[in-house]
């Protein structure tokens, strides 16, 4: 590392420091030749992962997308919000030290079942449920949010319906179809 001052390539580092919650190290260097001061900070490298879905599409990986997937499948389970973004953390660190970032979506369920594995027995059978069942017809994560997305619809359309006698019975039917789809995941 040049010192900003004088350009010599030899510094001591005098303190180190972890910064940005864990992600950099900032380091407080002393020059060998002039003996001035400057703070270095060292992170991580960061590059786009690329998912390459079940049906052969390429997509950048969405951290919020596998979380919001996870913490569906993870409902009632008792683990908290913040152990399950620490977990979705691990998971994305762990393909960033791939020589290629590009994973497989089952490869991602396949990790978010070992993580789970580790941390709760009811969270990795529920998740592994939910995962496999999906396996084979979609992509999971796009299954979880095209299934918030029937949800919202059908609350929706619930809510929309008027009250007269007929239309009560086809809303009936909406709710039925909404727990249903609840227990699918539940
Ligand atoms: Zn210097």
């Amino acid at each position: 590392m040049q010192c900003p001052f004088c350009q010599h390539t030899d510094s001591r580092v005098l303190e180190s420091r972890s910064a940005e919650v864990g992600r950099s190290v900032r380091r407080r260097r002393e020059c060998l030749q002039c003996d001035r001061r400057f703070t270095t900070y060292e992170r991580i490298e960061f590059v786009p992962i690329t998912v390459i879905k079940r049906n052969g599409d390429r997509e950048s990986f969405d951290q919020s997308k596998l979380l919001r997937g996870i913490v569906r499948a993870c409902e009632k389970t008792g683990i908290s919000a913040i152990r399950l973004e620490a977990l979705v953390d691990d998971i994305e660190a762990e393909f960033q030290q791939r020589a290629v970032r590009e994973v497989t979506s089952n490869e991602i369920g396949e990790a978010v079942l070992r993580h789970l594995q580790s941390l709760s027995e009811v969270a990795y059978v529920r998740f592994a449920s939910v995962y496999r069942q999906f396996q084979g017809i979609r992509d999971f994560v796009d299954e979880l949010n095209h299934f918030q997305h029937r949800v919202s619809q059908v609350k929706l359309a619930a809510n929309l319906e008027p009250s007269n006698s007929e239309n009560s019975a086809h809303g009936l039917k909406m709710d039925e179809d909404l727990s249903r789809l609840m227990t699918h995941l539940n």
